[in-house]
């Protein structure tokens, strides 16, 4: 075991605001952390991850199309996708999703189509995913009740509400909680984390984005999935080992390709 004991569920160890200091950082991490996953936003972050993934033992990739960066998806990226899905370390498809936020993203419509479409490249190879659901909880919680079947999910750095949550929990998806849930004015989240049965919580980071209290406007990395456990272990009323354990008990159940 590492020094923490913890997984990062959701890393993006890809991203270039890590080009400076990857290689001293993930030596440091080996140290600190049982495991993380890097999931990929495109083809370019997801070839990386996959070869991180290859590098270091304790780094696991996803693979898929992140709904920001659907325009120009080339016609066969289902084809790419599957290959990589074949690999023992690629444990997921994501992260994949819906994104209203922004503007500039593709149509509803167009993001349902791909979001559906990967989730079926997931089931096809028995794959988790991982979402992301950003200004679209009702269109993300209604195929989840409609189309989405057969198939495990977590929502990650889940946003929605408690209503959301217990509609999800009903149905055994899991909950990624990072650096927001402790953040003074999410108290929606911690409800949620209070709610959902301990077997559903993961940790993460989101790394470089979205740094847990006391790094907040800092670069995130995924050391700092402590200060989110210890966070969680206050607010659940539990001592950080137990809570620990249970949280990577759970990141190994769904993603059970990790060995
Ligand atoms: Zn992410």
């Amino acid at each position: 075991m590492s020094r923490t004991g913890l997984w990062d569920s959701h890393a993006h160890l890809d991203d270039e605001a890590f080009n400076e200091d990857r290689e001293q950082l993930i030596a440091q991490l080996e140290q600190d952390m049982d495991g993380i996953v890097n999931p990929g936003c495109d083809a370019a972050s997801s070839a990386v991850a996959v070869e991180l993934a290859k590098k270091y033992p304790f780094i696991y990739a996803a693979v898929g199309w992140h709904p920001e960066n659907l325009k120009g998806i080339p016609a066969d990226y289902l084809q790419q996708l599957a290959e990589w899905a074949q690999h023992p370390k690629v444990v997921a498809i994501g992260e994949i999703g819906l994104d209203y936020y922004w503007k500039e993203n593709e149509p509803k419509e167009v993001q349902k189509r791909i979001f559906l479409e990967q989730v079926d490249l997931a089931k096809q190879f028995d794959l988790p995913v991982i979402i992301h659901d950003r200004d679209a909880h009702g269109d993300m919680l209604e195929l989840f009740q409609k189309e989405v079947h057969g198939v495990q999910a977590v929502f990650h750095c889940f946003s929605g509400s408690l209503e959301m949550a217990k509609e999800l929990a009903k149905r055994g998806y899991y909950f990624g909680f990072g650096g927001t849930s402790t953040y003074k004015n999410a108290k929606k989240v911690r409800e949620v984390m209070q709610y959902i049965p301990k077997e559903l919580l993961l940790f993460e980071t989101d790394s470089p984005y979205l740094t847990p209290v006391p790094f907040r406007g800092k670069r995130n990395n995924p050391g700092y999935t402590e200060y989110t456990a210890r966070n969680a272990a206050q607010v659940l009323g539990m001592e950080f080992e137990e809570l620990a354990a249970i949280a990577t008990a759970n990141t190994k159940r769904l993603f059970k390709k990790i060995k």
